[in-house]
């Protein structure tokens, strides 16, 4: 069937609006009428070629939610009808030691939701900004949210689980001082939920207008990272630090507020690197610094479900598909409280 969606046909030119094929769903398959699908800053890297290997044309989208149009004869999770989620993932290869831990994200065969091979036409995957998508159904998620906030759901598809997942697994809770690094869509979020979990929160920002309203958001204290001063005020007192800047930037001022054996995690994925960090910082206190992507498929239904249950969702702003590259320049200057959420009855 064909759909319209909004996509890039070269890295330097503008999202444009392109009819492209969805195929009928098979026996596993789930049909989803897209509703609404947050804009993640790996949208913007993948569809502007920032990162090796785009693909075009390059529809992008992985904070999904709709409604489920169809099923296919063997599916038995889902029902036409239900409200549904589909994050960064539509396949993996279901064999082997990571798809069995229900860590599909690591698994070598995970087909990410764009800009990965298929056997549907373009031949590579396309992503949520578009009216409709055909998912096997082990990846598509449940949502129990109230459909009233089904567009500020969204967003947790990708930047939920993002940051949900190394909050998890390194056991973040009460008694625990956690820093969350650029208060974008992910950051945003993380401070939602380390806060959830019982953690003193710490954000860093470099917008002072962000200053007062990451408090509102759940963050015990708020660092101006521009400023010496205050960063210095917390060095050496932070058990974890997740750092979601898109950006290279230096590590070794954030890898210095580290207690002991202190870890920071990166999730952010600028397409420069970061210059190196020095090792004094790391060998002196045993700290570490490791990376964390996305999330496994019953991690991420575990997240949806602890959001529904803490009545946690995304801040966002609707924005109307032909407004796309608005979208991704005020991202770019950090321009957004704090994810965007595209409409898709506007395509
Ligand atoms: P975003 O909404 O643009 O947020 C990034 C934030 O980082 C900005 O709001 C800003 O916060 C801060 N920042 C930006 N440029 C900076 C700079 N030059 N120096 C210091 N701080 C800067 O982006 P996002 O959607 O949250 O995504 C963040 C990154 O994570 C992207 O690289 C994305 O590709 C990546 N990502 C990774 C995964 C994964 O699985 N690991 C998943 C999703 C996204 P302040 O205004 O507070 O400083
Ligand atoms: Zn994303
Ligand atoms: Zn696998």
């Amino acid at each position: 069937m064909t759909v319209k969606a909004y996509g890039s046909l070269a890295g330097d030119k503008p999202l444009e609006k392109l009819d492209i094929t969805r195929r009928a769903p098979g026996a596993h398959d789930v049909q989803i009428d897209i509703l609404y699908c947050g804009i993640c800053h790996s949208d913007l890297h993948q569809a502007r070629a920032e990162w090796a290997g785009t693909l075009f044309p390059c529809v992008p989208g992985h904070e999904i939610v709709g409604r489920v149009s169809a099923v296919g004869g063997h599916v038995t999770s889902h029902n036409v009808g239900d409200l549904v989620g589909v994050g960064c993932m539509v396949d993996s290869c279901r064999e082997c030691s990571e798809c069995h831990d229900g860590l599909e994200n690591y698994c070598d065969g995970m087909i990410g939701t764009y800009n990965f091979p298929t056997s549907d036409e373009p031949g590579h995957t396309l992503g949520g900004y578009s009216q409709q998508i055909v998912v096997r159904e082990e990846y598509v998620l449940k949502i129990r949210h109230k459909e009233e906030e089904l567009a500020a759901v969204a967003p947790l598809l990708c930047a939920g689980i993002t940051t949900y997942s190394p909050l998890r697994h390194w056991k973040v809770g009460p008694g625990m001082k956690v820093g969350i690094v650029g208060i974008g869509g992910l950051g945003h979020m993380g401070i939602k939920l380390a806060s959830a979990m019982g953690a003193h929160v710490v954000a860093f920002t470099t917008s002072e207008s962000k200053r007062e309203e990451a408090k509102a958001l759940g963050a015990d204290e708020v660092i101006l990272s521009k400023s010496q001063d205050e960063m210095a005020s917390v060095a050496g007192k932070l058990d974890f630090i997740l750092n979601t800047v898109a950006a290279p930037h230096d590590l070794d001022a954030y890898l210095n507020l580290l207690k002991r054996d202190g870890t920071m995690s990166l999730v952010g994925a600028p397409s420069e690197p970061h210059p190196s960090p020095g090792v004094f910082n790391l060998i002196f206190k045993r700290r570490s610094i490791a990376g964390s992507m996305i999330g496994g498929i019953p991690e991420t239904q575990e997240m949806l479900d602890f959001c529904a249950e803490h009545g946690i969702t995304s801040d966002i702003e609707m924005i109307r598909a032909e407004d796309i590259e608005t979208a991704y320049a005020r991202m770019l200057k950090g321009d957004v409280k704090y994810r965007f959420v595209m409409d898709i009855a506007t395509i």
